[in-house]
This record gives structure tokens, C-alpha cells and sequence, in this order.
């Protein structure tokens, strides 16, 4: 039997605005119907069709996280599905319901293990795809990656790690500048990978032919590359400007500063801004001592820092959060948040025909928000989901 469910007295929030008064149609795990307008009146639904009343809460799609290494204790990196489940039902929880699993760097051999442990979920759907982080980035602004594992971007490296996810490595963040550098990012764009520009020294210069070339993301822009200086604007200023590359942004207020945050979404739009946690295994743990790859990192207050040094090393973030963030921190208007916490993510993706908006459809995967902006319900593929209790 079909299962239908009416979500009633909703607030939608729509790419281009919230309408009030909505009502959304599930159908068999699909979004079947949406309000076109306040007050539309609901649809004749069968005798058999369940119905919730929102009470007016918001109703926004599934986040799509395209860039965390781990939460709930848990890590992608650790080369363990079991574990890379725990992470993905962690973030599951706040939302999240598309997710691309990030490594951090290793040995060539390590990630061809851990890609081989993740590409199995990927395939069944569970992971949105593989992001390798490392190691093919700078030293000069490796942030919490080990120095020591860092190697130049041999397309015969690249193709062996292509290889081993067998399609399922669907991003690689590379330092431009280095040697090899742009055949990379020649290389993943003809093999269809995404060549993210991300733990560069390149300068203005370097990053533009990148993005020639067709590298289309940059990786948590400002964070671990060479900054913005007016005589030689950087890696930051060239990929906020072309207007073929989403610039990804770990909102947790203390990556990147609020405000910088409103110029980045004044200077690309909701639809070039892509919300990320880069959140690692300490998300929703609480403070200590954890592992990311080789390193060590102390959390302290929720902000997670090397032992060794003082370089940030990944959040402790959740999209929820990133969303809230943006709507209280850096004055972005709701729907835009929403608009850069899924769509714009899902498109980098290549997965916006099916997620990362509320169209008649797509996935029913949504998330429902009280007045605070704090999870009351997720619903994934129809089905709603266990979420935490609010803190
Ligand atoms: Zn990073």
C-alpha cells in the first residue's frame, strides 16, 4: 500500500522565499505536492493519507553536507564503515540528510583503504560520495593535516585513487600551485571528480587558471589559503569572483567571521555559498583528546585545535547550527541560508535533480525547525528520523 502523509500549517521555506500557511505532500518517500502560495488551499487527499499540523514551524529540504570528516564519536577517516555509519546517523540527526564523507591526508595505501571501506556506502546510497582531503595540498597551509604525508599531485597517484573508488571519489581538493598541480585539476575534470582549489599558497593568478581549467569548488574558502591582500588579491578573491565556482564556508562563527561571512554571500550569492561543518569526530561528543588521521587534537569549548601547534583543526559544528549561524550571525535571510545549506550543495553535487529543495518530486527529505531555528523532526527518504533531544 502507497504510504501519504499532509504536512499541514507549515512555514516553507522556498529558494526564493518563505511562504507561510503551506502545505507539502508525501508520497512513497517523494514530495508529491507543494504550495504554490499563502493559504493555498490543501489538496483532496485519500481517506488513507496521514496528517501532522506544523503549528506553523518551518519546513526546509535535507541539508547537504559536502565536506565532514566525521561527529557522534565517530570518523570517516578512521577506515571503517561501521564507524562512517555512526557519523553519517550522527549528523543524520540534525539534519543532514545528504552527506559526502571527507578523509583527511594519508598514505597512498591507507586511502585506498579507506576509500574502499566508504565506497561500499556510497553505493548503497548512505554516503553522497567520497571527498579526499589531502594530500595533495600545500605545506605552507596544511592547517591539521600531517606535513610529513603531504606528496604533488602525480595524475598516476590520482588515477590509482580514482581507481580504487571505482566512481564513488566524487572530489579532491588540490593546491594549484604545486607541480602537477593543474594537470590534477585537467585530470578530474575530464574524469568528472571535482577539483576543489582548497590548502593553497597559490596566488590570484595560479587560482584563475585553475578555475580555467575547470576546477568549479573552492574548499572552506578563507580557511588554510594564502589570504586576501589588495596587491595580490589570492586564491579567496578569485574564486569568489568567477561565477562558476561555490565557495564553501565552515560557519561555526570562529572559522570565519560573521561579517566576512555576509561579504562572502553580498559577493556570490546564496547559490555560490555552500554551508559546510567540516566537522570531526568530536562533534556532539564534547571536549578531549581525540585523533584526526595521524594528528592529535584537543577540544576545548567545542573548538577543536592541534596539540601540536595551534592550527584549527576541523568543528565541532552540525549543519543545523551552520544554518542558524548564518540567519543570527551574519544577517542571511532565511531562505538564502536554506538555499546554501542544500541546493547549492546538492547542484556541486550533481544531485539537485533528486535533493536539496522542496519541489514536487524530489526525495522528501526535509527538515522541520521551530522559531529558534532548532530540529524538531528530520524526515529522510519519507521516513522521519530519531533526533536528539534539544539542548
Ligand atoms: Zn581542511
Amino acid at each position: 500500500m502507497m504510504s501519504s502523509l499532509l504536512l499541514r500549517n507549515a512555514s516553507l521555506v522556498l529558494p526564493d522565499g518563505v511562504l507561510d500557511q503551506g502545505w507539502l505532500l508525501v508520497e512513497d518517500g517523494r514530495i508529491t505536492g507543494v504550495a504554490a502560495a499563502t493559504g493555498q488551499p490543501e489538496p483532496l487527499i485519500s481517506p488513507g493519507t496521514a496528517q501532522r499540523d506544523l503549528g506553523g514551524r518551518h519546513v526546509l529540504p535535507g541539508f547537504v553536507d559536502m565536506h565532514v570528516h566525521g561527529g557522534g564519536g565517530a570518523a570517516f577517516s578512521a577506515g571503517d564503515a561501521e564507524q562512517a555509519l555512526v557519523a553519517a546517523r550522527f549528523h543524520l540527526g540534525h539534519g543532514t540528510t545528504s552527506i559526502m564523507a571527507s578523509t583527511v591526508t594519508g598514505s597512498l595505501a591507507e586511502l585506498e583503504h579507506h576509500i574502499g571501506e566508504l565506497s561500499g556506502l556510497v553505493q548503497d546510497g548512505i554516503l553522497a560520495g567520497i571527498h579526499l582531503e589531502g594530500p595533495f595540498i600545500s605545506k605552507a597551509r596544511c592547517g591539521a593535516h600531517d606535513p610529513g604525508l603531504l606528496r604533488v599531485p602525480d595524475p598516476a597517484d590520482i588515477s590509482r585513487l580514482l581507481r580504487a573508488g571505482d566512481g564513488t571519489v566524487r572530489m579532491i581538493t588540490i593546491a594549484p600551485e604545486l607541480e602537477h598541480g593543474l594537470d590534477a585539476v585537467r585530470l578530474l575534470t575530464e574524469s568528472g571528480v571535482i577539483a576543489a582549489v582548497g590548502h593553497t599558497d597559490a596566488t590570484y593568478a595560479q587560482t584563475r587558471e585553475a578555475i580555467e581549467l575547470g576546477a568549479p569548488v573552492g574548499t572552506h574558502v578563507f580557511n588554510a589559503m594564502r589570504p586576501v591582500h589588495h596587491r595580490e588579491p589570492g586564491p579567496v578573491t578569485a574564486l569568489l569572483e568567477q561565477e562558476q565556482v561555490l565557495c564553501e564556508v565552515v560557519n561555526d562563527g570562529l572559522h570565519v567571521h560573521p561579517s566576512v561571512v555576509s561579504l562572502m554571500f553580498a559577493a556570490a550569492g546564496a547559490h555560490r555559498i555552500a554551508l559546510i561543518t567540516d566537522a570531526m569526530v568530536a562533534a556532539g561528543v564534547g571536549d578531549g583528546e581525540y585523533r584526526l588521521g595521524s594528528l592529535t587534537v584537543q577540544v576545548r569549548d567545542g573548538e577543536a585545535r592541534l596539540t601540536d601547534g595551534d592550527s584549527l583543526a576541523g568543528s565541532t559544528l552540525t549543519m543545523d547550527n551552520a544554518l542558524r549561524n548564518a540567519v543570527r550571525l551574519a544577517g542571511v535571510p532565511l531562505a538564502d541560508a536554506a538555499v546554501s545549506a542544500s541546493l547549492t550543495p546538492a547542484r556541486a553535487l550533481g544531485i539537485a535533480d533528486r535533493v536539496g529543495s522542496l519541489e514536487t518530486g524530489k526525495r522528501a527529505d526535509l527538515v522541520v525547525l521551530d522559531e529558534d531555528l532548532r530540529v524538531v523532526s528530520v524526515m529522510q527518504k519519507g521516513d522521519w528520523v530519531d533526533t536528539p533531544s534539544p539542548e
